[in-house]
This record gives C-alpha cells, sequence and structure tokens, in this order.
C-alpha cells in the first residue's frame, strides 16, 4: 500500500510489539523505540519517518521532551508526532501541544483510533501543499481557494483577509491542534505587533461568520484550536 515509514516510540514491548503488527498489516513500515534516546537517533536515519507515535512516559525522558527535541532539528522538524497519553495526564498533554505535538491519542485507545489518526495525519501531510487553485469542501463549507471566496451552503459568506487566512489555514491542518502562537506566527506573520487575545477574537468572528460551520472550530482550553478532522467528526 503506502510504505510510509512509522516511528512507534513506546517503551512497553508488547504494546509496540502489537502497534508495529497492525501498522505492518495496514501497509506501513515501522521502526521501533523503547527509549526516548534511541527515538530521536532513529529519527534522524534516512528515510526519515512520515509519522512518529511518541507514549508520553518514557524510561530515559519525557515524551514531551523527545518531541521539544525533534521540533528542534532541521531535520525532524517537519515530521508529525502523535502524542500518546495515559488517562489522567491531562496537564502533559497540554504541554504536548505546546512542544509541536498534531495530534494525541488517550489510552486505552482502539487500533482502529490509532490507524484513523495516522492515515488522518498521512493525508494531510501529502495534500498541505497541494490545495491551492482547487475548492476545498467541508461540510457545508465551500472554500474556493482561488478567488478566496468561501460559501456556506452556497451562500457566500463576506470575509476579510484575514479571516480567510484563518479559515484556510485552520482547514489544510485539521484535526491537528493549533497553539495561539503558532497561528499568529503563520496567519498575522511573526512581526506582527498582536497578542494571543488577538487570535481569540478573531476566531470568535469567524465562527460567527460561518454560522453553523463555526462548530467545526474547537477550543482546547489554554492551548488553542483545532479543526475538526471531518465534518461528521464528535463534539470532544
Ligand atoms: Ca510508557
Amino acid at each position: 500500500m503506502s510504505g510510509e515509514l512509522i516511528l512507534i516510540v513506546e517503551d512497553e514491548e508488547d504494546l509496540a510489539g502489537t502497534l508495529a503488527y497492525n501498522l505492518e498489516k495496514e501497509g506501513y513500515e515501522t521502526l521501533e523505540a523503547l527509549t526516548g534516546q534511541r527515538a530521536l537517533e532513529l529519527a534522524v536515519r534516512e528515510p526519515s519517518p512520515s509519522v512518529v507515535l511518541l507514549d508520553l512516559m518514557l524510561p530515559d525522558m519525557s515524551g514531551t521532551e523527545v518531541c521539544r527535541r525533534l521540533r528542534q532539528d532541521e531535520r525532524t522538524r517537519h515530521v508529525p508526532v502523535i502524542m500518546v497519553t495515559a488517562k489522567g495526564e491531562e496537564i502533559d498533554r497540554v504541554v504536548g501541544f505546546e512542544v509541536g505535538a498534531d495530534d494525541y491519542v488517550t489510552k486505552p485507545y482502539s487500533m482502529r483510533e490509532l490507524l484513523l489518526r495516522v492515515r488522518a495525519i498521512l493525508r494531510r501531510a501529502g495534500s498541505e501543499e497541494a490545495v491551492s487553485g482547487t475548492m476545498l469542501e467541508f461540510g457545508e463549507i465551500q472554500v474556493d481557494m482561488t478567488a478566496h471566496r468561501v460559501f456556506l451552503h452556497g451562500e457566500e459568506v463576506q470575509l476579510t483577509a484575514l479571516e480567510f487566512k484563518l479559515l484556510t489555514t485552520f482547514l489544510m491542518r485539521k484535526g491537528r491542534v493549533q497553539t495561539r502562537e503558532v497561528l499568529l506566527n503563520d496567519v498575522w506573520g511573526i512581526h506582527a505587533n498582536v497578542m494571543t487575545r488577538t487570535v481569540d477574537t478573531h476566531v470568535k468572528r469567524l465562527r460567527e461568520k460561518l454560522g453553523e460551520g463555526g462548530r467545526y472550530i474547537e477550543t482546547l482550553r489554554g492551548v488553542g484550536y483545532r479543526f475538526k478532522t471531518s465534518p461528521e467528526e464528535e463534539d470532544q
């Protein structure tokens, strides 16, 4: 099938083996690391992994630390990371997004759920550059990327240039958590002299303009925002 390489970082050997087995059954190639240090070594090898599944609790360093280091390294900065947390590790989950994790699953998770997340991340990674010049559809929202026009049930919605950019940024990264800092950087630009609260104000306005489509933008308290992976996705 895909032949994409998944790096599994998990110190419970049985679980790592089960993950590898199931991913390989789906046509993925896998690498296993039982420690954070090993994960960092494997991540910089060629070919680089397409996704890293990263357990939060590792014997030598935390998953958040591994994630932070992956983000600091030029070679691994863009590799999507799915953080795996146990129930009750809420605070660490928040930290996980701050250090640049793209998604998370909570233990115990079903293999099916995990495979869906992996597939979604890979699909997004592959389509992120290829969207300009096309019509994007998400539930009742249609976006004409060329003409910079947005429609809700076929009725045009008047968005400012900034709101348009915010919406398309969300759409291109659907399912992935976007911190306010990341949005500020990517939508407003690194030199913009605005505060993180500005992001909230604009997201609120965008939600209002999108009417029922506004429900696709989820708020993650203390973290940022996340556009749903699919219009059918349940509220969290
Ligand atoms: Ca663990």
